[in-house]
């Protein structure tokens, strides 16, 4: 497995499989991996010849009261585990490789970006559009693969990656859950054993709006309240949103259909959780 640190080595990397007519597939982290992003990982590694993974704990995308000095860097641990997945290259590039000195251009999606975490994080969604464009750019993949865990990211990329016509396929894997229903995320190690239990209440808001959907409720709102419900039984839990929103648009909707997104954020201590699901 190929430790990568220049963009230049990157694209050199992808160039040489796409010249012997073999497929390059990429997949963004920020490192501090678990079977989330392992998922992702498996399902590149099916797909594509050759799988790169950057680890970037990318410095735009976080805002300023917000936790990019402490977010979990195990960089030696990651390649352990992506070593053992037959990952080819990971692409772990110091921030002035990506930012360079005077660097004043940045993608933004606009409308889209301000909706669910955009609302709550600004800017979070520019820095993201950013550093995965750059991505893009660097590595040339014929596939990127991302997770619904993210979902509103997943509608301001694939709306960037239409809008600017990069010849990149998207593709979405679904949620990797704990045992007991916590969606995976490199933030859960923040939890106390206390904050552990309380962050489960996400999960099983969005288990109540499931049951409500196969009992044929549609509307909306009873399905927000339905989730309000759960969140109230955990007083310590802060919700930040919940939403049933157009997954394409991210813009709410009445009635929830086929692909809608239902969409909640909570705060757990202060530590900020998220989880969704689509309504099949
Ligand atoms: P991150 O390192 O948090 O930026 O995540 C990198 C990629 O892994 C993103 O596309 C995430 O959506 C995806 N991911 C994170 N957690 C999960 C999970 N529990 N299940 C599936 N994909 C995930």
């Amino acid at each position: 497995m190929q430790i990568i640190q220049t963009v230049a080595e990157l694209r050199a990397w992808s160039r040489e499989f796409h010249r012997s007519g073999k497929t390059v597939g990429l997949v963004p982290t920020m490192g501090a991996l678990h079977e989330g992003h392992l998922s992702l990982v498996r399902t590149a590694k099916a797909a594509c010849d050759g799988v790169a993974v950057s680890i970037f704990v990318n410095p735009t995308q976080f805002g300023p009261n917000e936790d990019f000095a402490l977010y979990p860097r195990t960089f030696d641990a990651d390649c352990t585990l992506l070593k053992a997945e037959g990952v080819n290259a990971v692409f772990a590039p110091a921030p002035e490789e990506i930012y360079q000195s005077g660097a004043s251009t940045f993608v933004e999606v606009a409308g889209l970006s301000d909706r669910l975490d955009g609302a709550s994080r600004p800017g979070h969604f520019r820095g993201v559009a950013t550093v995965v464009a750059k991505l893009l750019i660097a590595a040339e993949p014929g596939r990127a693969f991302f997770g619904q865990k993210d979902a509103a990211q997943v509608a301001v990329l694939r709306r960037m990656t239409a809008d600017l016509g990069l010849p990149v396929e998207l593709v979405i894997c679904p949620i990797v859950r704990e045992r007991d229903g916590l969606a995976m995320s490199s933030r859960n190690r923040y939890l106390s054993a206390a904050e552990r239990r309380q962050a489960l209440v996400l999960h099983r808001a969005l288990n109540a709006v499931d049951a409500l959907v196969a009992t044929g409720e549609r509307s909306s709102e009873a399905l927000i309240a339905a989730a309000h419900a759960n969140f109230a039984t955990e007083p310590s839990v802060r919700v930040d949103y919940i939403a049933a929103v157009d997954w394409a648009t991210l813009e709410p909707v009445q009635e929830a259909r086929p692909g809608t997104l239902i969409a909640v954020a909570a705060f757990v201590g202060t530590t900020r959780l998220i989880d969704n699901l689509v309504v099949e």
